[in-house]
């Protein structure tokens, strides 16, 4: 009978390939979810099984036989399995890239699957008594017990290779009395300690609320909103609920938006978990990032703690999915496979028939509708814990007001009152770098990048001019390139230049910047917080890096430079995202006992959604920004999809996708919406144009209906070789 494997190959193209079993491998039972090496092209690829079949569309003379199959069991469930190619239809997304996104780097390049372990020594309780002067004739067993006292990761067998003499007889010994065991471990994670327990928090009752719903949904699906305002203690919520998948002798996933929030996380988590806490995120080797994927894999680790791409991991005993921080942008992926981490999460959990939470103070107004169609059981911690207060919040109108360098008399009073009671201040601006602007004082020009249609940005530390969209720098010029006058103004505002302002209006003050310059060095970030968090910084200054979950128990005022740009920016996200940042920097003041001050500097104090915000809160505001996208019949009361396409000249998009909207027209469309094709908010990037149409419908079936159709005749197209194109379903940016 003829057995064929239908592979995914990771390659652009949404189609599955089929193959004969590698030659030497008549009887070989291959399940779906292995990999398969298979001839492609001119070369070989690490292709993901994905059914065996007894018959095959190909004809037989065109069937090659793959290389090799690469493992001996499935590295994927069949229900993880159906998930990406559920996902692959409905993100329009080639299977072979989607199953792609799912592996560790390692293994995507057809790496060993095997966790290597290797025997390690240890010291028995035995061991540990035993004296010294019971060795005095085997100066090597002393000398190995000894050692093996300042190592309490135990020694590993390839450590003791490197020895000049023969270890195997005193190893032998030692092990005969009892002194040492051996035992074996996964490599790297040698003698990680039990748990020590920790004194634990009593949970209010809000708390126990949540953990208890949560706690009754184990064994089958279903979502929760978590909504906790800032330092409620939703962390406190998590780890609970892991203790309990833990006890049920299940594994949990927790995903968080951002590297730099994994740390704190990881410690706490580690306190309480140790022996099987693993982690995945950029920030490691892919040598570590394969072993943590592995170690969820094959069971031996129960908890993941990772960044976006961390909710494919396999579970051997999937308990629960958290999501931390569920409004955060960062969980779409942005280029290739573009994902929402929070809906696949969400779908898998679904899949999985296991709970799945994702926790915010300032949840996504998606996430509100789906809580408010009870798609999503909501939760509320409403208050902060133990005896931290709300912070209060304060409008203060700078119009006509003298602004240095941004700071108005007011701010700067409030600051001075602040640091003279020994308290630290919070200064809040979304704009990295000294200026946005170097223009001419005498002829106008401006300053632009030549690859990108923005404006170069003035670095007044290492004086560079910068584009903030490609990697374009030059040096800061003395003249204009115009007209050669020494007349060049910098025009607005940046954290470097507050810096300045502020180390020249409070000399005493210690001051620490954050934001991605000034934490461009490695381990600057800690350092940073560390300081602040030691008290040896009076005024912290930053952009949205500060925004995000840290905690400043000791700020008690936070000021927020400026909220106008965002009121009035034409991007319909803009407010929610507006809103989400003011309170969640406002978050980080006036925790434990000191009550803190949220101070926003804006022309426009009657804004009604910014009233609303500040005066109700977020749950008021979002409520409000709901009725407006519903009202505008945006989503999440529609449904889009955005076709983005670029080139190196600008008529091969906007052709393109001309091309391609006539197509739409040619199709049979329900209540569609075609918008475009229009330059994107950034025309040029990176010197190529970049063109979108936007696709919006009310019914999320009938635009997949209609993706799909058109997406089967892209290759009728001829203009379709001149440009890179994506398909972005739910897009959340519209660059
Ligand atoms: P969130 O994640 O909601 O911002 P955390 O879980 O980090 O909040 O908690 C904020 C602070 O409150 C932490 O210092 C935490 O130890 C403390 N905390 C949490 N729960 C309680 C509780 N039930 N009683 C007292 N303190 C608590
Ligand atoms: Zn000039
Ligand atoms: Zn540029």
């Amino acid at each position: 009978m003829l057995r064929i494997l239908r592979v995914a190959v990771p390659v652009p193209v949404q189609r599955t390939f089929d193959y004969l079993l590698p030659d030497n491998a008549e009887d070989l039972t291959a399940e779906p979810g292995v990999r398969v090496k298979v001839p492609f092209g001119r070369h070989h690829k690490v292709a993901y099984l994905l059914e065996t079949s007894d018959t095959t569309d190909v004809p037989l003379t065109g069937l090659k036989p793959a290389t090799a199959i690469l493992d001996a069991r499935p590295l994927l469930s069949k229900a993880d399995l159906e998930l990406l190619r559920w996902l692959s239809r409905y993100y329009h997304h080639p299977i072979g890239e989607v199953i792609n996104t799912a592996f560790p780097s390692l293994l995507r390049r057809g790496g060993c699957a095997v966790l290597q372990r290797e025997k390690t020594l240890l010291l028995t309780d035995t061991g540990h008594l035993a004296a010294a002067d019971q060795f005095q004739r085997a100066p090597r067993q002393a000398w190995l017990l000894a050692m093996l006292r300042r190592q309490s990761q135990g020694l590993s067998v390839a450590a003791l290779a490197t020895l000049e003499w023969n270890w195997r007889p005193v190893v032998t010994s030692l092990h005969k009395k009892g002194l040492i065991r051996i035992v074996e471990q996964a490599m790297g994670q040698v003698g990680e300690k039990a748990a020590p327990h920790q004194p634990e928090i009593q949970l209010n009752a809000a708390q126990m609320s949540a953990v208890a719903s949560v706690s009754a949904a184990f064994g089958a699906y279903r979502a929760f909103l978590l909504e906790g305002v800032t330092g409620s203690g939703k962390t406190e919520v998590y780890t609970r609920l892991v203790q309990t998948v833990l006890d049920r002798g299940e594994q949990a996933i927790v995903l968080l938006p951002e590297i730099s929030l994994m740390r704190q996380l990881e410690a706490r988590f580690r306190e309480r978990f140790a022996v099987s806490v693993a982690v995945f995120h950029s920030g490691l080797s892919d040598a570590e990032r394969c072993r943590a994927w592995l170690r969820m894999q094959c069971g031996e680790a129960s908890v993941l703690l990772g960044t976006r791409s961390a909710v494919f991991t396999p579970m051997r005993k999937p308990g629960l999915i958290i999501l931390d921080e569920e409004h955060d942008v960062a969980f779409k992926q942005q280029e290739g496979f573009r994902f929402s981490a929070r809906d696949v999460a969400v779908i898998r959990a679904q899949r999985l028939h296991i709970p799945v939470l994702l926790g915010s103070a300032t949840p996504s107004l998606e996430s509100y509708y789906n809580a408010a169609r009870l798609r999503y059981q909501p939760l509320f911690l409403p208050d902060r814990a133990g005896h931290a207060r709300p912070p209060v919040f304060r409008l203060l109108d700078v119009r006509n007001q003298p602004l240095d360098e941004g700071l108005s008399a007011g701010l700067l009073a409030m600051t001075a009152q602040t640091l003279a009671r020994g308290e630290q201040v919070l200064l809040f601006l979304n704009r990295r770098g000294f200026a946005p602007i170097l223009i001419c004082h005498a002829c106008g020009w401006v300053a632009q990048c030549r690859r990108c249609d923005a404006n170069l940005v003035v670095h007044a530390g290492d004086r560079r001019l910068r584009c903030h969209h490609c990697d374009y720098e030059q040096a800061l010029p003395v003249h204009c390139a115009l007209c050669q006058a020494e007349n060049l103004y910098q025009l607005g505002l940046g954290t470097e230049r507050v810096q300045q302002a502020v180390s020249r209006l409070f000399p005493e003050a210690r001051l620490a910047r954050v934001d991605r310059d000034s934490t461009r060095r490695k381990g600057s970030l800690e350092d940073a917080l560390g300081r602040t968090h030691a008290g040896t910084v009076d005024i912290l200054l930053g952009t949205q890096m500060l925004t995000k979950g840290h905690h400043f128990p000791h700020v008690t005022l936070v000021g927020i430079l400026d909220v106008d740009a965002a009121l009035y920016s034409v991007d319909y996200r803009a407010h929610e995202r507006m809103a989400q940042q003011i309170i969640q920097v406002a978050g980080r003041a006036g925790r434990e006992d000191k009550p803190g001050t949220v101070v926003l500097q804006t022309r426009h104090p009657d804004h009604p959604l910014l009233r609303l915000l500040l005066e109700k809160g977020y749950p008021s505001f979002a409520k409000a920004a709901l009725a407006e996208r519903k009202t505008a019949n945006l989503p999440p009361y529609s449904y889009q999809a955005l076709l983005r396409a670029e080139a190196g000249m600008q008529e091969a998009p906007k052709r393109f996708l001309q091309r391609t909207k006539t197509l739409i027209q040619g199709l049979p469309r329900r209540h569609i919406d075609v918008l475009g094709p229009v330059p994107a908010p950034m025309a040029r990037q990176a010197g190529r144009y970049h063109y979108q149409l936007l696709l919006q419908c009310n019914h999320r079936a009938h635009l997949h209906v209609l993706l799909g159709r058109l997406l089967a005749q892209f290759s009728t197209l001829k203009e379709i070789r001149r440009v890179r194109w994506s398909v972005d379903v739910d897009p959340v940016d519209l660059y």
